[in-house]
C-alpha cells in the first residue's frame, strides 16, 4: 500500500510543490505549523530515519542542500529555521516515508 506521500510524489494525488529535482520533492504541509512549513521527501521508498541504510546517507546530504537552498528562497537564512525529523510513536511521526520539516518564519520556541 503507498503511503500519501508516495501517491503524491506519483502525482496520483495533489500538493503544493515548492521543489523538485529527480531525488527529492519538496511540499508545503497542509497543517502548517509556522509561516513557512515545508516537508523534504525523498522519493525513494524509505519508511523512516531508524531503517535509512547507510547506502542511503548520501540523501541526507541532497536534503540538507535543498535544505539551504529553500531557506535562502524563502527569506529564513538569516532568521533563522528548524530541521527536523520524527521519528516513530513517541515523536508522533504519523506518515511513515522518510520527510523532513523545514518551519520557519517567526520565533519557534526553545527545544530542549
Ligand atoms: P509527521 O507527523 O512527521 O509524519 O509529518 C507528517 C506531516 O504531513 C504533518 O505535518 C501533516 O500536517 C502533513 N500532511 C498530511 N497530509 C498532507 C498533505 N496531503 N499534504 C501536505 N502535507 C500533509
Amino acid at each position: 500500500m503507498k503511503t500519501l506521500f508516495e501517491k503524491i510524489i506519483d502525482g496520483e494525488l495533489p500538493a503544493e510543490k515548492v521543489y523538485e529535482d529527480e531525488k527529492i520533492i519538496v511540499i508545503k504541509d497542509i497543517a502548517p505549523k509556522a509561516p513557512v512549513h515545508l516537508l523534504i521527501i525523498p522519493k525513494k521508498v524509505i519508511p523512516d530515519i531508524q531503517t535509512l541504510k547507510k547506502e542511503e546517507f548520501y540523501l541526507l546530504g541532497e536534503i540538507v542542500r535543498v535544505a539551504q537552498e529553500l531557506a535562502k528562497k524563502f527569506d529564513l537564512e538569516e532568521s533563522g529555521y528548524r530541521l527536523v525529523v520524527n521519528q516513530g510513536p513517541d515523536a508522533g511521526q504519523t506518515i511513515f516515508h522518510l520527510h523532513f520539516h523545514l518551519l520557519g518564519g517567526n520565533p519557534l520556541g526553545r527545544m530542549g
